[in-house]
């Protein structure tokens, strides 16, 4: 198996997604973070995280990885925790998996925990500290069951 990377122009994106989706890698837009399909999660955009992860999960052989490094450090992508949150209605996240939560219908607030969503409700809607009067009527939640 040989590098795609080695032979691909880093300024043309498309051959470089096609490098990156070789080894299982999506380079997500417009959201810039390179997402492992397999275990679906953001990795760390750095070149040593990404090819550490490869070959310590996927077991990557190296002369399948030459040259990311480099396409990776071309990308500069920011790390993923200061990425904003995916709008809403957006069309689930083929490569992401997805997170029970709730959202206030009242100013789109939302979370992945109920405790939180409770207080939210008491502290700005002064709904009662009580989950049967406002789950169902004022918050979405998001089973996906
Ligand atoms: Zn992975
Ligand atoms: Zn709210």
């Amino acid at each position: 198996m040989s590098s795609d990377f080695s032979i691909c122009n880093s300024n043309n994106p498309e051959q470089l997604e096609e490098a990156f989706g070789k080894l299982g890698l999506f380079l997500n837009r417009p959201e810039p973070c390179i997402i492992c399909t397999a275990c679906q999660y953001a990795l760390h955009p750095s070149a040593e995280a990404v090819s550490k992860h490869l070959w310590s999960v996927h077991e990557t052989p190296p002369a399948a990885r030459k040259g990311l490094n480099r396409a990776v450090k071309s990308l500069r992508f920011p790390n993923p925790s200061t990425l904003p949150v995916r709008h809403d209605g957006s069309t689930l996240h083929p490569h992401l998996a997805v997170l029970n939560g709730a959202v206030c219908k009242i100013c789109d607030f939302r979370t992945t925990s109920l405790e939180l969503m409770s207080r939210h409700m008491s502290k700005k809607h002064r709904r009662k500290n009580d989950r049967k009067t406002w789950v169902s009527d004022e918050v979405d939640l998001d089973t996906n069951t």
